[in-house]
């Protein structure tokens, strides 16, 4: 388990370290349906033991991106929502327009909320919430630190909404002029 741990530790550190030299994102138009299956289905084994219900709500068919570094993105957040949720939670993935300039790809989960002081600092490398606890659960707390920069390479950005017992939203924004390849 330690080398795996190590293994993934330098899997991401890598990842960070090239999305810092501004790694070229091959941004091809993405099935929103398709990719968001995949995801899902890579996940199951996570979701399913946790007995978190899935939601999916798909109001937009496709986004320009990076489709293994949007999957990526979506892997880590979806990811977090069970991990970072009670068992038998809900958790709803959406796809949606926001007017008419940005796709908005959320993850919502029924978790016990982020304080705002720490809503800040989650996207810095290694920063995690409470340090016994998520050691426990594995992982290095590079996750949202790869999905911000993944983000910012796309021309986009990620936020979060969250309220302490209640839950938290994360929202990815990618922009909709964005359609050439950069
Ligand atoms: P890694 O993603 O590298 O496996 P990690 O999940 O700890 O490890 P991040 O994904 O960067 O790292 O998340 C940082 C911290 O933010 C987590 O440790 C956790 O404290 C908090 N966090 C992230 N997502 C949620 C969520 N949906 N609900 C509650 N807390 C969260
Ligand atoms: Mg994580």
């Amino acid at each position: 388990r330690n080398v795996e741990r190590l293994m993934s530790l330098i899997s991401d550190l890598l990842d960070l370290s090239s999305l810092d030299s501004n790694e070229v994102m091959h941004r091809t138009k993405v099935s929103t349906e398709e990719i968001t299956n995949r995801v899902l289905k890579q996940l199951s084994p996570v979701v399913d033991s946790r007995k978190h219900a899935v939601k999916t709500v798909i109001d937009v068919p496709y986004v320009y991106a990076d489709q293994k570094r949007l999957e990526q993105v979506m892997v880590n957040l979806l990811d977090n929502a069970s991990k970072y949720t009670l068992q038998g939670g809900r958790i709803e993935l959406k796809w949606n327009c926001e007017s008419s300039s940005h796709v908005v790809f959320s993850v919502k989960d029924s978790g016990a909320g982020i304080a705002r002081e720490h809503q800040t600092r989650l996207f810095e490398r290694f920063y995690r919430v409470d340090r016994a606890r998520s050691r426990e659960l594995g992982g290095t707390g590079l996750g949202l630190a790869i999905v911000k920069h993944i983000m910012q390479r796309h021309e986009g950005s990620v936020s979060i909404e969250s309220e302490l017992g209640k839950g938290t939203t994360f929202f990815c924004r990618f922009p909709i002029h964005s359609l050439v390849n950069s």
